[in-house]
């Protein structure tokens, strides 16, 4: 079967699963492997959970006409995804970038939707997997579709965007993330530029932070710009006005009050202001959009329980993204101030390094009631202290428990630090 024919196949079956607890009736299911798992050997269970045809790219697990064989499961599912997508016309928007791609992804969406009619990346389904498979939830009547792009090593952001050939991109910024993969933040820059050089080369329109200076060397003789900016004036002028705790921004003498807290969301919603702008969404929509969104997953929530106001961003961490949040919960108007800090994984060689900068800026900062949680933040020297995993967290607060007061959590998402949360008492 020709690529072209399966095309067909999916346009009469447009459901893709590529989970077997997951099937629905008339999907096609795609017998991808993992590291643990062949796709191949659940096929025969998909088609008889009502799967309309299984596709796979082991002849021996053929057990009936409904089963396709291709050479390669995934990458069939890939060159679907980019074939589907050359067929709409929809215009896509890329994203990527070190932090804050799911919090921008969700903001633009809910711009955007209010004049047309988008698609998103669900949840944080942003690899090679994730992005073919948002690609291939774009339908007939889809204008716009906001994907998002995860990478941790270089070359990934290229590859994506082969797939997904964006006609417009975002880079939220460089950080310090993902430093392992990267080899360090020259590589994250090089990696995550990846989507830009594609938008370039391909003669696309690219959105900007025109306060970033890595993004304004990168883009300075590149015509085909839109930026923001709070200073110069080549851009889309937006104002900061608080994070106190929620970003209030100022955009053409209208404030808009989201319900997103800390400063470095105030660049995502400029991301969002600006793609609406563009896309001429009326300014009170896009306010309404802002105004209305309200973060998911322990990103960043704020949470009153039992007379504690927890800040809760234990969804991840890594050097930059506790670092702002650290100088965001510093300027924040709030009495008795607590961190609880959990391990920030993949940083590699840097790791012990990074974990004492945090330690030295928490300091450095005026904190003084501070838990540092986990292997590496045990390593470290500091006055605060350490408990070498939750469990020792968890005997340390049941034997002192916690005075009322504003707390912020956050750590990798392997330290789960929003269990916290349960033994906050009374
Ligand atoms: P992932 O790599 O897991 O997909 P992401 O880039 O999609 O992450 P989000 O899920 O939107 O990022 O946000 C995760 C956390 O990153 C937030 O809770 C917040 O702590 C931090 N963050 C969000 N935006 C920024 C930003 N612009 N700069 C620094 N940190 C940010
Ligand atoms: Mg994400």
């Amino acid at each position: 079967m020709t690529l072209e024919e399966l095309h067909q196949l999916f346009l009469a079956h447009p459901t893709i699963c590529t989970d077997t607890r997951k099937i629905t009736k008339n999907c096609i299911f795609f017998a991808l492997k993992g590291q643990n798992f062949n796709g191949n050997a659940f096929a025969e269970e998909a088609l008889k959970k009502g799967a309309a045809y299984a596709i796979i790219d082991e002849e021996e697990h053929k057990t009936s006409v409904n089963c396709l064989v291709f050479d390669n499961v995934l990458e069939t599912l890939q060159q679907l995804a980019s074939l589907h997508r050359n067929k709409n016309k929809v215009k896509v928007i890329a994203l990527t970038g070190s932090n804050g791609k799911t919090t921008t992804k969700e903001l633009i969406n809910k711009v955007l939707s209010k004049k047309y009619n988008t698609i998103a990346t669900i949840g944080n389904l942003n690899n090679h997997i994730g992005v073919p498979l948002t690609l291939l939830s774009i339908n007939e009547n889809t204008e716009i579709a906001i994907v998002e792009m995860g990478a941790n090593h270089k070359q990934e952001i290229s590859f994506l965007s082969k797939i997904a050939q964006p006609d417009f991109g975002y880079i939220t910024n460089f950080g310090k993330a993902h430093l392992e993969g990267f080899g360090g933040i020259e590589g994250v820059i090089e990696g995550k530029s990846e989507l830009y050089d594609h938008l370039i080369s391909n003669d696309k329109h690219v959105f900007m932070n025109g306060d970033d200076d890595v993004q304004q060397e990168k883009l300075k003789s590149y015509i085909k710009k839109i930026g923001f900016s709070t200073k110069d004036h080549q851009y889309y002028n937006i104002s900061f006005i608080e994070a106190n705790p929620f970003v209030v921004l100022e955009v053409e003498g209208h404030q808009i009050k989201t319900q997103l807290i800390g400063k470095y969301n105030f660049p995502n919603c400029c991301a969002a202001v600006l793609m609406g702008k563009y896309f001429n969404v009326p300014l009170s929509d896009i306010k309404t959009a802002l105004e209305s969104y309200v973060p998911q997953n322990n990103r960043s929530q704020i949470i009153d329980k039992n007379g504690f106001q927890i800040i809760l961003d234990a969804y991840n961490a890594n050097p930059s993204s506790t670092k702002a949040a650290l100088e965001n919960f510093k300027n924040m108007t709030a009495q008795e101030k607590t961190l609880i800090l959990g391990d920030m994984f993949e940083l590699g060689k840097d790791a012990a390094k990074e974990h004492q900068a945090i330690a030295d800026l928490a300091k450095k900062l005026g904190f003084t009631n501070v838990f540092l949680v986990g292997e590496i933040f045990f390593q470290v020297q500091t006055p605060f202290k350490k408990l070498k995993s939750f469990n020792d967290l968890r005997s340390e607060l049941e034997h002192s428990p916690l005075k009322k007061g504003t707390f912020l959590i956050k750590g990798s998402r392997g330290m789960a630090l929003e269990r916290t949360l349960d033994f906050l008492k009374v």
